[in-house]
This record gives C-alpha cells, sequence and structure tokens, in this order.
C-alpha cells in the first residue's frame, strides 16, 4: 500500500551530482568505498539509488550502522521519502526489534544484529549489495564486520560491498580490500559556523548550562543539542536548567535509555527543544530542527588494561574528526552555529582521530568469534585480517582466557564449550556459566539464565540516578545474604512474576525499563536453548554460586586484615580491590568473594556484584588455572604479612621523627 509521503522531498543533496558515478562503480567493481562529509547524503540516498538502478529485487539491499536508533530512525526517513510505509519496501532489524516484511528491499540494521546474521547464514544469501557505513566510528563490531565480509566476498564473489566513511582512512580501506574503488565526495547542504571559546572554561557542564540559557534567551529560533560524556552530566545539567525556568523541552539521550525514549528526541514541539546527549547522537542521525550545538569536546573512553584485567572508563578530549561529526548534527535541515567550548588553540591539538576501539579492548570475544569462522590459519597470523593489525600482547591475553575457560584447545580451535557458546548474545564468561549450568553438576540454568540476563545490562538494573543506598535497600529488601548476583536474581523474579505492583520500582528506585530489557534478553536465551529442559536449583544457592565460579574463577579477592573493611585482595593480579558500598556483603564481609566486574572509580578499584565463595571451589571447579595457587595463596599472605611488617616499620620511624622534633622543639 502506498501511503502519502509525510514530509518529504529529497533535497538536493551534494551526493546526487555522483549519482551515475556510484552506480557506475558498483557495477563494475566489487567493493566501492566512499569518502563523504557528513550530511551529503550517503546514508538516505545511496541506497535509493541502487534501488532505482534496479538491485534489491530478488535479493535484498543491506545497510549497516553502529546504532539502533540510527538505523530505526534513519529507516523511518527514507520510507518517508519513498512514501511507503516503514517495512515495507524499507525496513529495519535490530536486536529485540524489527520491521521487515516479505516486500522489503532495503533493510537497515545496526552492526551488532549483522554479527548476527552472520552467523545465521555465513554467505549471507539473499542479500545482494552490503552497506557498512560509518566505517570512520571504528568499533569493535565494525572491525569485525569489515574482516567478515571480506571473508565473504571472497567465497561470494557476486556480493558488492559498499564501505563509508567520513575520515581519510580510505587509504587504509583501499589496502584493505583489493579491487575496490574509491569515490570521494564534496560539499555539505547547509553552512555551520563554528565558535570557540575565548578562555577555556572550567567546567563545561555549568558552561553549557550557561551557553544554552543564552541562546535561548537571544538567538532567532532552533533546538539545540548538548554534547556531554555521561549520564550523571546529562542529569547534572538537566538540573541545574531547571533552575531556569524556561518553556524549554530538556531530553536526555544516553545508550542506558530504552530505544522508545531515545526515539522522543525526534519529535518536534511548538517550544524550543534542547537534547542533551552522549556520543549516541554523533553520528548518522538527522534530528529536524536542530540549529544550534554545542560541544563539550569531551567523551567517556572505555580502555581495556591487561596488566590489571580491567576496563577503564576515561574522560578524555575528544579527536577533530569527532568535533566535526557533532558539528555536523547542526546544518542538516538549515544553517546552523556549533559552539565548542574549548579555546580554538585547544582545539587545534585535538588529535586528528581517535586510536580505534579494537586496539584498546579486551579482544576475547572478537578473538572467540573469528575462531569460529575460521578466520584465521593461527593466531599470530591476524596481521592482515583486521584493518589495523593488533598487538601479540593484546593476542596472547586473549588467547590465555580462552583457554582458560577451555573454549579453544592447543590447535586454537573452539572447543565443544566454545562451539555452543560462540553465538550466546552475552559476554564470554556469562555464556560459559550459562552453558555449564545445564552439567549435572550444577543443574541451575533456570537461576544462571535469569542472572545472565541482568548482568548484561549496561550499567545495572538500577535507576541511573539510584544511590548505594537505595540500591542497597533493594537488595535487603528481597535480598539473600550470599551476595549480590543472587539478590538481583530475587529482584528480577519478583518483577517477572509479579512485575511493578504496588509501584515497587520507583519505591526500590529499581529501573522498569532495564528490567524489561533483561527481560528480552533471557527470552532470547532462552529461545536459542529451546531443546534444552531448563532445571531450577530451587533452594541450591550453592549450587549457582559453584556456577558461576565456573566463568568467573579468575576473578577472586580474599580479605586484607586491616583496619578498613571491605578492602580485598585479588589472588591472581594481587591488586587491592574494594566492596562497592551498594553490596548486600557489606553487612557480613566474608573472607572470600568473586565478583562479576571491576570497575576504577575515583582511583579506587570496585568490584561490583560481589558474591561469597568457598576458596576450595577453585581447586575442584579450575584446578588448571589454580595449579599453583597454594603456592600464589601462601605467597599472598607473605606479602600482606611484609606490608604489615612494613607498616609497623613506617608507624615506628614516624613515633621517633616525631619524639625528635619534639626534643628539638624543647
Ligand atoms: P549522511 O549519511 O551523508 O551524513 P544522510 O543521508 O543521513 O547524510 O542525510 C542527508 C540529508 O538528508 C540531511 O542532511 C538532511 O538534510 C536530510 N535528512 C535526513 N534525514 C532527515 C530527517 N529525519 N528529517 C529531515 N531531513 C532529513
Ligand atoms: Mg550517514
Amino acid at each position: 500500500m502506498l501511503i502519502q509521503s509525510k514530509k518529504c522531498h529529497p533535497q538536493n543533496l551534494p551526493i546526487r551530482a555522483y549519482k551515475e558515478q556510484i552506480l557506475y562503480g558498483i557495477d563494475t567493481n566489487s567493493t566501492l568505498i566512499i569518502l563523504a562529509e557528513t550530511g551529503s547524503g550517503k546514508t538516505t540516498q545511496i541506497p535509493q539509488y541502487l534501488i532505482e538502478a534496479g538491485y534489491g529485487g530478488e535479493e535484498r539491499v543491506l545497510v549497516s550502522l553502529p546504532r539502533k536508533m540510527a538505523a530505526i530512525s534513519i529507516a523511518q526517513r527514507v520510507s518517508d521519502e519513498n512514501g511507503t510505509e516503514l517495512g515495507q519496501d524499507i525496513g529495519y532489524r535490530v536486536r529485540f526489534e524489527s520491521k521487515v516484511s516479505e516486500n522489503t528491499k532495503i533493510e537497515y540494521v545496526t552492526d551488532g544484529t549483522l554479527i548476527q546474521i552472520i552467523m545465521g547464514n555465513p554467505l549471507i544469501e539473499g542479500y545482494s549489495i552490503v552497506m557498512l557505513d560509518d566505517i570512520h566510528e571504528r568499533t569493535l563490531n565494525t572491525d569485525l564486520l569489515l574482516c567478515l565480509i571480506k571473508k565473504i566476498q571472497k567465497k561470494r564473489p557476486q556480493l558488492k560491498i559498499i564501505v563509508s566513511s567520513a575520515t581519510m582512512e580510505v587509504q587504509l580501506l583501499s589496502n584493505f580490500f583489493t579491487n575496490s574503488k574509491i569515490i570521494a565526495i564534496r560539499g555539505r547542504n547547509y553552512e555551520v559556523d563554528i565558535m570557540y571559546l575565548l578562555e577555556p572554561c572550567k567546567n563545561y557542564v555549568i558552561a553549557a548550562v550557561e551557553l544554552a540559557y543564552h541562546i535561548h534567551k537571544k538567538m532567532p529560533e532552533g533546538d539545540i543539542l548538548v554534547f556531554l560524556t555521561s549520564v550523571e552530566e546529562i542529569l547534572a545539567f538537566i538540573h541545574l536548567w531547571s533552575h531556569h525556568k524556561t518553556n524549554c523541552i530538556v531530553l536526555p539521550l544516553h545508550a542506558n535509555l530504552g530505544i522508545d525514549k531515545q526515539l522522543l528526541v525526534f519529535k518536534q514541539h511548538s517550544n524550543r527543544k534542547i537534547v542533551v546527549s552522549t556520543n549516541v547522537a554523533e553520528s548518522s542521525v538527522t534530528i529536524d530542527g536542530i540549529v544550534y550545538v554545542i560541544d563539550s569536546c569531551y567523551q567517556k573512553v572505555k580502555v581495556y588494561d591487561y596488566k590489571r584485567n580491567l576496563d577503564q572508563l576515561n574522560v578524555l578530549p575528544i579527536s577533530q574528526q569527532s568535533a566535526a561529526q557533532r558539528a555536523g548534527r547542526a546544518g542538516r535541515t538549515k544553517d546552523g552555529i556549533c559552539y565548542r567550548l574549548c579555546t580554538k588553540e585547544d582545539y587545534l591539538k585535538l588529535p586528528i582521530t581517535f586510536p580505534p576501539e579494537i586496539l584498546r579492548s579486551n579482544l576475547t570475544e572478537l578473538i572467540l568469534q573469528i575462531r569460529s569462522f575460521s578466520l584465521t590459519p593461527n593466531h599470530l597470523q591476524c596481521s592482515n585480517t583486521f584493518l589495523t593489525p593488533v598487538s601479540n600482547e593484546q593476542l596472547i591475553h586473549s588467547i590465555n582466557t580462552l583457554m582458560s575457560l577451555k573454549l579453544i584447545d592447543e590447535n586454537f580451535s573452539l572447543t565443544e564449550l566454545g562451539n555452543a557458546i560462540v553465538d550466546y548474545p552475552l559476554e564470554t564468561q556469562l555464556a560459559v556459566c550459562v552453558e555449564n549450568s545445564f552439567l549435572d553438576e550444577y543443574q541451575c540454568s533456570d537461576e544462571m539464565l535469569k542472572i545472565a540476563s541482568i548482568l548484561s545490562i549496561q550499567g545495572g538494573i538500577f535507576s541511573s540516578d539510584a544511590t548505594p543506598l537505595q540500591m542497597l535497600k533493594a537488595k535487603k529488601a528481597l535480598g539473600c545474604k550470599e551476595g549480590d548476583v543472587l539478590s538481583l536474581h530475587n529482584i528480577f523474579v519478583r518483577y517477572m512474576n509479579i512485575g511493578n505492583k504496588g509501584n515497587w520500582c520507583d519505591t526500590y528506585r529499581v529501573s522498569k525499563h532495564k528490567l524489561e530489557s533483561a527481560g528480552k534478553i533471557y527470552k532470547q536465551i532462552q529461545k536459542r536453548r529451546k531443546n534444552r529442559q531448563i532445571k531450577s536449583s530451587i533452594q541450591d544457592v550453592e549450587a549457582v554460586q559453584r556456577c558461576f565460579v565456573s566463568g568467573f574463577f579468575s576473578q577472586v579477592a580474599q580479605r586484607e586484615n586491616t583496619a578498613r573493611e571491605g578492602v580485598y585482595r585479588n589472588i591472581y593480579t594481587k591488586q587491592l580491590v574494594h566492596l562497592h558500598p551498594a553490596s548486600v556483603l557489606t553487612v557480613s564481609y566474608p573472607e572470600w568473594v568473586i565478583y562479576h566486574e571491576l570497575i576504577e572509580q575515583n582511583h579506587k578499584l570496585t568490584m561490583h556484584n560481589v558474591t561469597e565463595l568457598d576458596p576450595h571451589w577453585l581447586f575442584e571447579i579450575a584446578p588448571h588455572f589454580y595449579k599453583d595457587a597454594r603456592q600464589e595463596i601462601a605467597e599472598l599472605k607473605h606479602q600482606q604479612e611484609k606490608e604489615k611488617l612494613d607498616k609497623v616499620d613506617a608507624d615506628k620511624q614516624q613515633k621517633q621523627q616525631e619524639l625528635l622534633m619534639i626534643q628539638e622543639s624543647k
């Protein structure tokens, strides 16, 4: 059915002039590399040109984007331009949601979804062209996709590939894809003026609020998009803004929000709209009506530290490339202004691009996926597998982890367990726990599936602004003294059984939307293992704890004998780690604990989601990992004793010095 187009008439976008060149390029080459400025019309127009030229008949055109919000909103936009209903000619597929039909010719998907598609359909049959869009974001998924797609094209030479990027990394791409053609597209649609500060600002959240207020009071109409680094900063902005009594509509935008809430930013309002976002709005999307962009010029970056086995979250200056993308969110439907909250000199000192995620991530999962596709003959011959080669140190670390989890063997081939878990939509260690939970020795798949679902929720299941005390209260209300993991399980079960009755979620600051997401993940894993009987360990808490050890055995800590409670030491890395104040174990401080995650906060390493542990389980469940453990534990004791003695010495010395000073002053 054709419905009346709502608003759209494709404008005279810069890409128009390149239409013939693009179509000729794709007809005569197997791979096309498009270098184009933001706003030129790549994402919305190229797929439509392909359809006009006769692609997308028997086989579909697939466009892959880094983010869910972009995939959905762009599919909507292209449907509108095309005058068809979303899900008919043009559709989308993202995790947990899809709108496609038999007639669909263009499918917008996320990079994660495309990886899942490839797992089930290794030659991606049914698709004639794959467009990997916004490759410059260089997420782990885009890098994995680049090597998968290249491999698939070798096996299915008729598959056409288009990659689009906003940076000059095209040379790298063109070396990566032999037989490819580069088309560079110049020009953007509307002008964006760039403004800088004369003096650096002390606090960019406060500066952003002041500037937004100035724009609101003094500048012509047009919506405002603010880029900050985290949920906390977004909440701080909204709080500070509320002191100004205005009629503006202020909307937060970050990955922890449900997709429905994220899509609210596209709604038009008669009052001025202010969207306060993390970098989820940095590329791909067009929010119609945005005239002003305020860019903090900072972002939160996750960096994996091999030596300490943890992800560090740092707030760092963005690259000039990101700054250009952010500025490009204005000037999409009319001229705009981008205010950078730094001086021009400081802007010029920013790096041109940022190191790709693959160089600063834990590669365990990536290597497992690569191995499952048999992409490399040998683990150390990865050098031309990825667009940017990874270091041997990174590889060895991941290989060791995979071996200790028994996911690959000495030949680096996937074991039975490795094969079983590779398509789980979960982080590797959690997937191992879930798979093991079906074994006779644990028999707790019901509990473990739920636990894995909750622990997969980014940022946890509490409201973004819940305090540790509030979290603790919720856990205690339904808690389980053995630890947080089981407490969270109980909260989830309660929600699954009686929902938000009595407004329980609000009272205990638990996020309903996050529990709903956990429910979706639960159903997804359940479906994947539908031929297996899900068993509950009923009251056997120990079975669940032991099963957790089977995946997380490397994350064990012993309490330090210090006056400060909640201080532990990881028995593997030997580093000092702290119990999170929201842990139910802050009541008992058991000697041995095992944790799900280690996060660095205020220069302190904090264990999140902690459970009590009997150290004997380590020798039983992970003897290969702890074969030297008795020795290590002895060493640890020795080290603790030494530190204690050192402290006594230091105290003595200080006392003596104080004594001396007193004597001298006499
Ligand atoms: P690119 O991928 O090159 O950055 P897009 O194809 O996403 O560009 O968009 C090109 C232009 O199409 C935008 O700059 C804007 O003018 C218009 N456009 C795209 N999406 C929308 C939308 N949702 N509402 C209004 N205009 C839009
Ligand atoms: Mg785009």
